[in-house]
């Protein structure tokens, strides 16, 4: 439940996610980039790791798939902005 989890967040005080993909918790901290869900359209919690984002990404660039470029949540799937990709993924793998 997402009003749950930020619910349970505004309590804390503090930003723990887990990852939908690899299943890891995450802890953002303070870290406010980190907090942030893959586009700034997105209207959901983070929840897939910079980590998991990379390979997705790598492998879609890799395979020459761009429109795979796209938020992993299923219900947003907005295209990620080329920005946000350049950040995460390797500069070689960018340039393809
Ligand atoms: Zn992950
Ligand atoms: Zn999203």
């Amino acid at each position: 439940m997402v009003h749950t989890r930020l619910f349970l967040r505004l309590v804390r005080g503090r930003t723990v996610y887990e990852c939908t993909i690899c299943c890891d918790k995450k802890d953002a901290g303070a870290d406010l980039v980190i907090q942030q869900p893959p586009t700034l359209e997105c209207n959901h919690d983070r929840e897939a790791c910079d980590d998991c984002l990379k390979n997705m990404f790598e492998v879609a660039i890799q395979g020459g798939r761009l429109q795979d470029l796209i938020c992993p949540d299923t219900e947003c799937k907005r295209p990620i902005p080329k920005g946000r990709i350049k950040q995460l993924v390797s500069e070689t793998c960018y340039k393809q």
